[in-house]
């Protein structure tokens, strides 16, 4: 079962990104755009974990949360990354804040003791607009173009959802596992 634990978007929020993404959807990139529906800003991602541990996974994430209310989060503008002409993504960047790097590393102390990999990389906040084709380079101009890109308002987040991610050829689908208000 694939696991990650994620914030998902209000819905202004998604629409706002999904106006975003339509110019760039018509400029016909070698890009895969991610729905509007499953826009989210991703805390953790847990990769393939034993069905047992969705559970205490749920737990973990509803104890790191417990206290939190609810998060204030700032896009900071819409970015290819990495910089330069290996960019593989197109997202949204958000301002790390205290709160939200506290909840990160609270999840990342609950979860120390279960079986699951390491995170990967440091954790950097964004939402994810659309993803390279495998071998394929964005055009020159293309992070001048996304940075001119009109961002979402400032907002607040209420919820963080463990999400199991079902591959399926296509865009994956998410299956909120546990839901924990903030
Ligand atoms: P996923 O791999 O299950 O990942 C779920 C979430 O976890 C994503 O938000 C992703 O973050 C994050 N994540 C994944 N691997 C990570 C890692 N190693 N370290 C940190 N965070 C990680 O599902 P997915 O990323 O939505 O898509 C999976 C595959 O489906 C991708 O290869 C994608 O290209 C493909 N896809 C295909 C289509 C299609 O139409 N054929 C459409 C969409 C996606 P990020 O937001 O940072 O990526």
């Amino acid at each position: 079962m694939r696991l990650f634990a994620a914030v998902p978007l209000p819905g202004a929020v998604r629409e706002a990104l999904a106006a975003a993404q339509a110019p760039l959807r018509e400029a016909g990139w070698p890009v895969r755009w991610v729905a509007p529906e499953s826009l989210h800003l991703t805390l953790r991602f847990f990769g393939e974990v034993e069905p047992g541990l969705a559970e205490p996974l749920g737990d973990a994430l509803a104890s790191a949360a417990a206290g939190t209310g609810p998060l204030p989060l700032s896009p900071l503008g819409i970015e290819a990354w990495p910089v330069g002409r290996r960019a593989r993504l197109l997202w949204l960047a958000l301002d790390p804040v205290p709160a939200l790097e506290l909840l990160v590393h609270r999840l990342e102390s609950a979860v120390a003791n279960l079986a699951v990999a390491p995170s990967e990389a440091a954790f950097r906040p964004h939402v994810t607009l659309g993803r390279l084709a495998h071998g394929e380079r964005l055009p020159g101009d293309a992070a001048a173009r996304v940075g001119r890109l009109a961002v979402p308002e400032a907002f607040l987040a209420t919820e963080v959802v463990l999400y199991e991610s079902r591959l399926q050829g296509g865009p994956p689908r998410y299956l909120a596992r546990r839901s924990v208000t903030l």
